[in-house]
């Protein structure tokens, strides 16, 4: 048996927190279902307020060193080109990164991964699968699935990093309310340049709305990639179909020869909030908390914000600097929580919203809101500190003893 926290899934969220525990000198044990790290592309963004964070954990100048600083974005229309252009610049007196720093999430836990691996602090365990939790105690016991056996391991706490689907969260029976949207998400890489090749004045981040079928066009350090929305009666194999993909392409810019498609990703999207964030000496973190539309790429943002926060709160209880334990954690689930309904659910369904309307009056409303406020500087910079998610993390004191 033993009380070091425990945290659940080796995602970027439950990483980020077992880097945090391990560099203050915390023994954790990191439990992982899979038996090697996860390599799938997902989210490929971090934001200046994320980049803060993480600067606590020495990461971030390796980030930079693979990762693209994206200075501006653009809110466009498929016919009327750019609506409103947005600089992260206009932040600059507030944070040392005032840009979006475009990176696979995937080269994040591989550095988190090799200082986790260095460490004499941390006991990772892949092909560790979680299947139930109790609290029992000052502590909390996971009973865990290995090579065909069942282990219990107790711990002081448990950080549940353990995706959308998480076994904890379900187990514990906290609630996951909210809705699907009505269409799937696609994602397409390709090999072009998208503003070489195809649009001069495309911005590196661009939302691009139309109300038969919006496009968001983002670029990475390893190419460009585009999202669509595919409605729910349009096949998985359809829409996943060269022929299909293709022509979606080639509507948002015909370049008189096939795309090279590097890779595609379709998923569902849902706005989903726990209805708890804590129970007993279990928290829940990242998406095993809270799941989000990606148009603001805010999901694993916050995700890494909670790892960061409730790391930080395990640190000042496990060291000693407080005995204030219930209200370290209450303040977490709640200001988590309110973070995640106030700020990530209503900017990432707002953004989907704006693009996805096909009343032209209320098309109208929505460009010339955008156009007036990024033409007024006090608006344009409230609309940056949310953008870059630093006004929440601000507002709710997120990271802060
Ligand atoms: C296809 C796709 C594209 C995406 N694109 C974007 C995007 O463009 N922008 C954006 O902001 N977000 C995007 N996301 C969401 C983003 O990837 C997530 O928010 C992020 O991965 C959350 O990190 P996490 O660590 O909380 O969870 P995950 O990354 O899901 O990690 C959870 C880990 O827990 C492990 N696990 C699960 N169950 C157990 C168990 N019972 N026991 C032990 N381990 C377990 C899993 O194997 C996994 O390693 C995308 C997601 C998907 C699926």
């Amino acid at each position: 048996m033993t009380s070091d926290p425990i945290v659940v899934g080796a995602g970027p969220v439950g990483l980020t927190a077992a880097w945090l525990l391990a560099s203050r000198g915390i023994a954790v044990t990191v439990l992982e279902a899979a038996p090697e790290p996860q390599t799938d592309w997902r989210a490929s963004t971090f934001h200046a307020a994320t980049l803060e964070l993480l600067d606590q954990l020495g990461v971030v100048d390796d980030m930079h060193s693979e990762g693209l600083a994206v200075p501006r974005y653009q809110f466009r229309d498929r016919t009327e080109g750019v609506v409103a252009e947005f600089e992260f610049g206009v932040l600059a007196d507030v944070t040392r990164f005032p840009y979006r720093l475009q990176l696979n999430q995937q080269r994040l836990v591989a550095m988190l991964l090799e200082r986790l691996a260095r460490s004499p602090q941390a006991d990772l365990r892949f092909g560790h699968e979680v299947t139930d939790v109790t609290n029992e105690g000052d502590g909390a016991v996971v009973q865990v699935e290995v090579d065909g056996r069942t282990e219990s391991i107790a711990g002081s706490f448990v950080l549940a990093a353990d995706g959308a689907s998480s076994i904890v969260r379900r187990q514990l029976e906290i609630p996951f309310d909210g809705m699907t949207y009505p269409q799937r998400f696609i994602i397409i890489s390709m090999a072009e340049d998208l503003r070489a090749d195809c649009v001069p004045d495309l911005a590196d981040v661009s939302y691009i709305s139309d109300p038969k079928e919006f496009l968001f066009a983002l670029r990475t350090p390893d190419s460009w990639r585009t999202l669509f929305p595919v409605p729910m009666d349009e096949p998985v194999e359809v829409a996943t179909s060269e022929k299909r993909m293709q022509e979606r392409l080639a509507g948002f810019h015909p370049l008189g020869r096939p795309y090279q498609i590097l890779d595609r990703q379709i998923y569902n999207v849902h706005q989903r909030v726990a209805g708890a964030f804590r129970a007993g000496r279990v928290l829940l973190l990242g998406d095993a908390a809270h799941i989000n539309s990606p148009l603001g790429g805010m999901g694993l943002n916050s995700g890494i914000h909670d790892a960061m926060d409730a790391g930080l709160r395990l640190v000042r209880v496990l060291s000693g600097d407080t005995d204030r334990v219930d209200e370290e954690l209450d303040t977490y689930a709640r200001a988590r929580r309110t973070v995640a309904i106030d700020y990530v659910r209503a900017d990432t369904h707002r953004n989907t919203t704006i693009m996805a309307e096909s009343d032209p009056a209320v098309r109208a409303a929505n460009h010339a809101r955008l156009r007036a406020t990024a033409a007024d500087p006090k608006a344009a910079r409230e609309w940056m500190l949310r953008a870059s998610m630093i006004a929440q993390v601000h507002d709710q004191r997120i990271g802060a003893a």
